[in-house]
């Protein structure tokens, strides 16, 4: 980083040190924004290729988003959802590899691996917690400057506490989430005020219902908004705070015309875990636990006394649900691009995910979780050695996976390291996601023009479709 030199030195802010000449950055480290599964694995493939980083993280822990869905149980086993250089370096310790055929949930995952990953010596120095990136510019330059850019290193602008501070770096690598932006409620996708100001009553997220949160939900009226698998969990969950507390009623609201399509691949899921999830779903729908409103398009919000009331439309009749006590939000969640606002890069029109990826991952068009593999080529930015990864390198498209974001980094990482034989060699070991569709119509009209949406109703999920099933989905 700045004005330092080896693997081994801890960076300083360049505010503390003199500046360097511009055009040598070899002494600068990689920065990496964000701990999470794959900012972290970015560092252990930088440790394993020698070359120095540093790490910003905005909370307080490491991967401050996953800590946040710490209750619930992933569906990818381990075996995907650690990194492979990252299993090198806590294999030449006394770590304990987890079974690699279980299914962790976020907080497994922290404690079993991602927190001995951060803990090492030769990662843990190199990490600032508490530290968000504010920005990122090129030093000396608006986006508008061409001439001499790719001379000039980044800075990263950071506040700690209520300091900004500045570091310089030769590389950066996005690894921010989307986590912590999620999608508003209101289906046409603005921050209404209405929703703003009614925040006390709506969570966004995953609430852990059956914990933490339990107090705000049980015995309450409340509407669940979404059909992704954060709305599954989210439903079931309540289920089980509806058995100890009858009085808590749950009333669900999705876009999809059919609520079947929520279901997924349930029996032929190849992601066991995740067919599991569609099961039960299907069992407490149909066993009339909570009302369901399907092709519910959210308008607006309204206070009624200590209560919400929710106007939308169904087939164009307009319709309210009224008396809620709470709202809980799962309509997923967006990219932050605010703090790249001085950077050049190529972001999708239509799914704000990295430009290349775009067709690979579009929700309008692939249901499943199967991407081709891809690294650096596809991720390259149009400012030299800037890169977007991990769960915000898919934008909107909510299908991301760990094992997709571990091998973007290496190959990132080979190329920053200039094995450029390695960085093009992408090979992408994935869990298998059974029944994935590829809506053909939309794939027909995307080749004409670009991806059209088919009915404009795509919403977070993971989830397969059983139409089609069976196609060979991004393969
Ligand atoms: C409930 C749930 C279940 C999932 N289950 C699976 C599964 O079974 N299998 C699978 O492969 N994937 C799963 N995923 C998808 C995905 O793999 C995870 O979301 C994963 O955490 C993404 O990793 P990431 O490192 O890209 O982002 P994140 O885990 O979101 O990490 C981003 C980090 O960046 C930090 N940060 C954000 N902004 C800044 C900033 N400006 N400055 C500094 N730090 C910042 C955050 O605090 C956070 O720690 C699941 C996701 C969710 C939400």
């Amino acid at each position: 980083m700045s004005q330092c030199c080896g693997s081994k030195s801890v960076p300083v802010p360049i505010s503390k040190t003199t500046s360097k000449p511009a055009s040598s950055h070899d002494d600068l480290s990689v920065a990496i924004i964000g701990g999470g599964p794959i900012g972290l694995a970015a560092a252990a493939h930088l440790v394993t290729r020698g070359e120095s980083f540093i790490l910003f993280e905005a909370s307080a822990q490491i991967a401050g988003n996953v800590n946040q869905w710490g209750h619930v149980r992933v569906f990818s086993p381990w075996q995907y959802n650690m990194d492979n250089a990252a299993k090198q370096l806590l294999e030449a310790t006394d770590w304990q590899s987890p079974n690699e055929q279980a299914f962790p949930t976020g907080r497994e995952l922290i404690d079993e691996y991602l927190s001995p990953l951060s803990e090492l010596p030769s990662i843990k120095p190199f990490i600032h917690y508490n530290t968000e990136v504010v920005a990122v510019t090129r030093k000396g330059l608006s986006k508008v400057k061409t001439t001499g850019r790719a001379e000039q290193p980044f800075v990263l602008h950071v506040q700690q506490g209520d300091q900004l501070l500045k570091y310089q770096a030769k590389a950066v690598i996005d690894a921010s989430g989307t986590w912590a932006t999620p999608n508003p409620a209101v289906s046409e996708g603005i921050w209404t005020r209405e929703e703003q100001l009614l925040n006390s009553h709506i969570s966004y997220g995953i609430p852990d219902v059956l914990g933490r949160d339990m107090e705000r939900f049980a015995g309450k009226n409340v509407l669940v908004v979404g059909s992704g698998h954060s709305a599954i969990n989210t439903l079931l969950d309540l289920e089980r705070l509806q058995e100890r507390e009858p009085l808590t009623s749950i009333t669900w609201v999705i876009r999809k015309s059919n609520v079947a399509d929520v279901y997924g691949g349930q029996q032929s899921d190849a992601l066991r875990e995740r067919g599991v999830l569609g099961i039960r779903l299907q069992h407490l729908v149909e066993s009339g636990k909570i009302s369901v409103y399907t092709s519910f398009l959210i308008e607006h919000f309204e206070k009624n006394e200590a209560q919400v009331n929710v106007l939308g439309t169904v087939n164009g009749e307009t319709i309210g649900i009224y008396g809620l006590d709470e709202v809980i939000s799962n309509t997923g969640s967006r990219p932050n691009l605010s703090f790249l606002r001085e950077v050049r890069i190529n972001i999708d029109s239509d799914i704000e995910s990295v430009g290349a990826l775009a067709p690979l991952i579009d929700p309008n068009v692939h249901s499943c979780g199967t991407v081709r593999p891809h690294g650096e080529i596809e991720l390259r930015q149009p400012d030299h050695n800037f890169y977007i990864v991990g769960s915000k390198s898919y934008g909107r498209a909510p299908t991301f996976l760990m094992a997709t974001g571990y091998e973007q980094v290496r190959s990132i990482v080979a190329a920053l390291t200039g094995d450029w034989e390695a960085a093009e060699n992408v090979e992408l070991d994935l869990p298998e996601t059974g029944v994935c569709s590829v809506n053909k119509s939309v794939q027909l009209s995307s080749s004409l023009s670009s991806r059209q949406p088919a009915d404009n109703q795509s919403e977070s999920t993971c989830s397969t479709t059983s139409s089609e099933s069976g196609s060979s989905c991004c393969s």
